[in-house]
């Protein structure tokens, strides 16, 4: 059995505190200590003051076995995170001769001599710290043992603190097995949920939690005690019950299944945007790759651009609307045409929060799939704001492409 492990996440900064700058390195953190089973129960940030992050990292060290610090280990006077925990800690701190070293390029490059000394303020290591070298950047993280546990201090720019955080839980889980991750689109979390529940029976070395994003949620289990075989057997079970809308078990996301799926049937993509603006291409050109089977998209946002780029029929536009089965599958059929593809999506919805009617309220949203096959158009009513209407149409845009494909 694994011991519950929690943590607090103490933000330094005082532009996070002031509102000039958005803390977003706890959400992230939060979601990445979640997922491998580490419940965050505190959150803060806290301002550049020394006498208050000790008193924040004392508190905090006692109370919890994990604490991630982001932010304040840079060169500069104001960056005092190292000072605070050693202070909070009870220990000293010495500078470090492998990273000092590290550092003389950097220094170098500072025209006052001062500005070049404060440079090495970053080799300053906490006695008995576990160094996390830089990724990114020029500040390591640093692991400190506390009564209870540990503290890590990660630099606070997200591209910096990020790889560190991975290296770090990385490193920590080599005891443990990682959790199972199944990702599901196109079903409820509560029936997600149950359909788990149902082959987990009462069992109590796997815990399951349901995480959910807009249109995508994620079933995760849990080693409590099972050992990683069972683990995977339980995850491989409820993936056979869910059936079709589980599309990874990997970690890859929705964008990378639609990819690999494209490219093994050696068949072309392309899309034609409406409400999402581009954000279908954009999700499958954020995978490295995407260009071997991706040919392409066309945002076209206005009823004349429908008509002049994707050849959409203005009789549809005018007897049907922009947001309706007939346009989509226009849409989709289309840019299949102009690109060449051999698959093509298309989206075109009321993203809100205007532009609603009786029969078309905000949250209606058409998507087109046009294949080698014929061209067919389906329909979805999603709820919530702007955001989540567009972040759901992606989802299911790309959901309707993986279901196009041949399975694996
Ligand atoms: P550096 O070596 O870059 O000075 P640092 O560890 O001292 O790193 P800070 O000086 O505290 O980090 O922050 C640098 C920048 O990183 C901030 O101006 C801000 O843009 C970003 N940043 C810091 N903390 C956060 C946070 N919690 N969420 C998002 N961005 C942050």
């Amino acid at each position: 059995m694994i011991p519950p492990t929690d943590a607090a996440i103490v933000t330094v900064g005082t532009e996070l505190v002031r509102g000039l700058a958005v803390d977003t390195n706890t959400s992230e953190i939060a979601r990445a200590l979640s997922a491998v089973g580490i419940e965050v129960r505190e959150a803060v940030s806290v301002p550049d003051d020394r006498a208050s992050l000790t008193a924040h990292l004392t508190r905090c060290g006692a109370a919890y076995d994990l604490i991630v610090v982001t932010g304040g280990l840079g060169p500069t006077h104001d960056d005092v995170t190292r000072e605070a925990a050693a202070e909070a800690l009870g220990v000293g701190i010495t500078r470090d001769p492998r990273l000092a070293s590290g550092l003389q390029a950097v220094a170098a490059r500072h025209a006052d001599p001062r500005a070049a000394e404060q440079v090495f303020r970053q080799a300053d290591v906490l006695d008995g710290a576990r160094v996390l070298d830089a990724v990114l950047g020029t500040a390591p993280g640093q692991v400190v043992r506390t009564a209870r546990g540990e503290v890590l201090l990660l630099p606070g720019p997200p591209r910096e603190m990020r790889p560190l955080l991975q290296t770090y839980l990385r490193d920590r889980s080599g005891a443990r097995s990682e959790p199972v991750v199944l990702r599901c689109a196109g079903r409820s979390e509560s029936d997600l949920q149950m359909a788990a529940q149902d082959v987990l029976g009462d069992r109590d070395d796997i815990e399951l939690t349901v995480l959910a994003a807009p249109g995508d949620v994620r079933v995760v289990l849990f080693d409590r005690g099972a050992g990683a075989a069972a683990l995977a057997l339980a995850g491989a079970a409820i993936a056979q019950r869910v059936g079709e809308a589980c599309y990874s078990t990997d970690g890859r996301s929705l964008a990378e299944v639609v990819l690999d799926l494209a490219r093994a049937a050696r068949v072309s993509v392309a899309t034609a945007e409406s409400c999402t603006g581009g954000l279908v291409s954009g999700a499958l050109t954020e995978v490295p790759g995407a260009s071997t089977v991706f040919l392409g998209g066309a945002v076209t946002y206005t009823d004349d651009l429908k008509t002049t780029v994707l050849g959409v029929d203005p009789s549809l536009l005018e007897t049907f609307g922009a947001v309706s089965d007939a346009v989509a599958r226009a849409m989709a059929a289309g840019v299949r045409d102009v690109t060449g593809a051999d698959l093509a999506v298309s989206v075109t919805g009321i993203a809100g929060p205007d532009g609603g009617s009786a029969d078309k309220p905000v949250g209606t949203v058409w998507f087109g799939i046009a294949g080698p096959d014929g061209v067919r158009a389906e329909m979805r009513r999603f709820s919530g704001d702007r955001h989540s209407v567009r972040e759901r149409s992606v989802t299911t845009a790309l959901d309707l492409l993986r279901r196009a494909l041949p399975p694996e």
